[in-house]
């Protein structure tokens, strides 16, 4: 049985215990959220190393780290980096390769990573096929079985754009941005036939079923721009990926649902609220979003700002974005800010929704940082190793209490310690 299976007949499985534990929930909550289809543990039973997290609105909001070689990487590279992403506090990977050897990667991430490992199928099926034009519903799923069988968490699966939704993006500033949605879209208008993720889903949630693989419904038809928000194409496809949420629970799988993508501030609001109407309330999946086209070289601070205002709204799972977003090919380092950002906007979300105990360790932050115990206050923040570094960067002796920012006459807690006297 699939944990949703499980949980629909009352059952709690050790996946759920151990999420529960991490999160500070009683296995009853997770089994509840997970029998509604609210929350998703996203654990194939072949990903032995995993450290099962449940996704979910009732829970604290969890990030992605998107990883993997696109030709510009080495195995090695990114294996490093899925180590130092965990490290970093990543939720969960995602592995997008499109170069090297993709099988290899894929199954050295899931047997190193405790957290879900995510893949997009049709990168793979393109690859194999050589062209858009080549490729078969039989290779699709041939893909999508090899990534269940190695053991992978969840999938990105494109299964909402429509033949009669390709005429929507025409009109589009950025067309269709989704790498996915364009390769279905152009074999679609080539093959004059429907989306074969769409026409071939139930085959697809038998295999999600076998090896309890999450879907994670792609949004083909994500704004690539601000212009490009909330338009037709969104919503048409929005509609279609209810449907399959209906489908793939009455199936026994479980799923979530991608969302946007590019979105002004005033809309993330609007639209995340619509999707999980609309999705009858899966967990909802961003990416950022973003609230600007213009921050290139500091995407992850304006995702940051998307993804803490649509998770204060609802959705519960946040795709990081790094500074090389548009621009390049992530580092470690860009790596690390994106999933710090995002770290950042998920807990200032889990805050200001009111999540039972959210705010402890800030007031415990606070508290430290009056009595100047640095040890105390490196301990509590998000990243240790990156606060300790600028600590002591210029004022490097251990003992003093003030920092460099305001030196020892101007700063302001010491002196506010001796006028209070505490
Ligand atoms: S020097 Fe300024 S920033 Fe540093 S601890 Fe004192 S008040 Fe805070």
């Amino acid at each position: 049985m699939t944990q949703l299976e499980s949980a629909c007949k009352g059952i709690i499985t050790p996946q759920m215990k151990i999420a529960a534990r991490r999160e500070g929930a009683s296995a009853e909550t997770v089994r509840k959220e997970v029998a509604a289809g609210r929350a998703v543990i996203a654990a194939n039973i072949r990903h032995k190393s995993l450290l099962p997290v449940v996704i979910g609105r009732r829970f604290g909001c969890k990030i992605n780290a998107n990883l993997g070689n696109s030709g510009f990487s080495t195995h090695g590279g990114e294996i490093k980096k899925l180590r130092l992403a965990v490290k970093w506090g990543a939720d969960a990977v995602m592995d997008l390769s499109t170069g090297g050897d993709l099988r290899k990667l894929r199954r050295a991430f899931v047997r190193r990573s405790p957290v879900p490992v995510g893949t997009v199928p049709v990168y793979e099926a393109m690859l194999r096929a050589g062209t858009v034009e080549n490729i078969t519903p039989e290779l699709l799923l041939q893909v999508i079985r090899e990534h269940a069988e190695d053991g992978v968490d969840f999938m990105t699966v494109h299964a909402g754009i429509l033949r009669k939704h390709i005429p929507f993006a025409k009109t589009r500033v950025m067309g269709i941005v989704s790498r996915g949605g364009a390769i279905l879209a152009k074999w679609m208008n080539h093959h004059r036939s429907e989306n074969p993720l769409y026409t071939h889903f139930a085959d697809i949630c038998r295999i999600f079923r076998e090896y309890d693989v999450t879907f994670s419904l792609g949004d083909a038809l994500r704004p690539g721009c601000l212009a490009d928000a909330c338009d037709r194409a969104q919503y048409a496809e929005l509609e279609t990926l209810g449907e399959l949420v209906a489908v793939s629970r009455k199936s026994g799988a479980q799923a979530m649902v991608e969302g946007p993508g590019h979105v002004p501030l005033d809309q993330i609001a609007g639209t995340v609220k619509k999707a999980l109407r609309v999705c009858h309330d899966a967990p909802f999946y961003v990416l950022g979003p973003l609230v600007t086209d213009i921050a290139a070289g500091y995407d992850h601070i304006n995702a940051a700002i998307g993804a803490a205002q649509a998770a204060l709204h609802g959705a519960s799972f946040l795709c990081y974005v790094t500074p090389k977003e548009h621009v390049g090919f992530p580092d470690c380092e860009d790596v690390r800010q994106g999933i710090m950002a995002l770290r950042t906007a998920a807990h200032a979300a889990d805050i200001a929704r009111g999540l039972e105990g959210a705010r402890r360790r800030d007031d415990e932050m606070s508290k430290a940082r009056y009595a100047m115990d640095w040890k105390r206050q490196f301990a509590l923040v998000l990243d240790p190793g990156r606060a300790r570094e600028y600590r002591f960067q210029t004022i490097t002796e251990t003992v003093s209490e003030h920092c460099a920012m305001c030196g020892p006459k101007f700063c302001s807690v010491k002196n506010s310690r001796e006028a209070c006297g505490r």
